[in-house]
């Protein structure tokens, strides 16, 4: 069997690690942030029913301009925004690996402030741009005066922040994002996935896009929506944000299935979105619980808790694992990520972790 360094791979790919999040069947999988609540029956009997007449006309190519489903995702949003300034891909991912081959490349560089979302550098190095890490301040925070320090200094092809951001679950206020703004030539880039997550009445960076046409804000369906297993993400910018996307993406990129899927989910947007409050609550009763088992949760305003003052991680990862549950491990040293789920998840991980610990 060949290895990957007997192939005639791309020089700058050469030594690379994938993603790689683990896929293991467990009963309580906490590792990767989705809603654990599966999707309400009669919701899901809905979804079918759409699926089903998309099938039947699924001999001819889907609507490559998505067009129903960015109008759902429109109304979705609010905000004031029209359909022609709303794009959707298969996960957010996607959305970013089409910005990335439009605004970055080979020769173009992105600028990010980890510890974040482990994909952005990923995303980045697949196009052949360069990613560029700048630091954050204490705690994990980033102060427009930061932001704007680190573009001065690096000159970036493009911004990438994450609000709020994973693995941390920090919060960014807009004006570092407006900063960053007023700072760059170039693109900024806000990752809102965890944003239905935020405490209710705190604004979008959305609120910030009129006027800002190099301002480009992303979702998912993925997290707070339930729907991870479909992959459907989506963003908000000027018009011509997605007529530069047209000239990269692959034509007929988003399957007539997936199309009606995430039309008829948004359709139920309430009831899908009806456990949110209740993850939030699960989030701030780790946040709360976690000290008293001799750990430091940070603050977290998405559906996961970053805590650190765990001894050994990998230990503490796989004494859960024997217990059948998958956290995750992100390389911060001391500390591990938890999704946020049901009750009784968050309930039997506590237990579980305050036996493992035990000193
Ligand atoms: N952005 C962030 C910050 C994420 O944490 C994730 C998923 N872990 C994504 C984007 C990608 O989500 P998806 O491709 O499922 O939309």
């Amino acid at each position: 069997m060949a290895s990957l360094s007997d192939l005639p791979i791309r020089d700058d790919l050469r030594g690379l690690t994938p993603y790689g999040a683990p896929q293991k069947h467990v009963r309580y999988a906490l590792n990767v942030n989705e809603n654990t609540h599966p999707i309400p029956e009669d919701v899901a009997r809905d979804i079918v029913e759409s699926l089903a007449r998309a099938v039947l006309t699924a001999n001819r190519y889907p609507d490559r301009e998505f067009t129903t489903l960015r109008e759902s995702l429109a109304a979705y949003l609010g905000h004031g925004l029209g359909p022609e300034q709303l794009w959707a891909a298969n996960g957010s991912n996607e959305i970013i690996q089409q910005l990335l081959q439009a605004f970055g490349g080979p020769g173009r560089s992105v600028l990010g402030f980890p510890p974040t979302y482990s994909m952005h550098p990923i995303i980045t190095a697949g196009v052949g741009s360069t990613w560029v890490a700048a630091e954050r301040d204490a705690d994990y925070e980033i102060s427009p005066e930061t932001a704007v320090r680190a573009i001065e200094q690096h000159r970036p092809d493009l911004v990438f922040l994450c609000a709020p951001n994973n693995p941390t679950g920090t919060a960014l206020p807009l004006e570092t994002i407006a900063a960053a703004y007023e700072a760059t030539d170039g693109i900024v880039f806000v990752d809102e996935a965890y944003a239905e997550f935020m405490p209710k009445g705190q604004p979008s960076a959305l609120t910030l896009l009129p006027g800002r046409e190099r301002l480009v804000v992303s979702r998912t369906m993925s997290k707070a929506f339930a729907f991870a297993g479909v992959r459907l993400g989506y963003l908000a910018a000027d018009p011509a944000i997605a007529d530069a996307l047209r000239l990269v993406r692959l034509p007929y990129h988003l399957s007539a299935l997936t199309q009606a899927a995430a039309v008829a989910a948004l359709s139920h947007a309430p009831e899908m979105l009806a456990m949110v409050d209740d993850i939030a609550f699960q989030r701030d009763r780790m946040v709360a619980e976690l000290p008293s088992l001799g750990f430091h949760p940070w603050p977290s305003e998405a559906n996961f808790v970053l805590f650190d003052g765990v001894e050994d991680p990998q230990a503490t990862f796989r004494a859960l694992l024997e217990r059948d549950i998958l956290i995750r491990d992100v390389g911060i040293p001391h500390a591990l990520r938890v999704t946020a789920g049901t009750a009784a998840e968050t309930d039997f991980f506590l237990e579980s972790l305050a036996s493992v610990t035990r000193r």
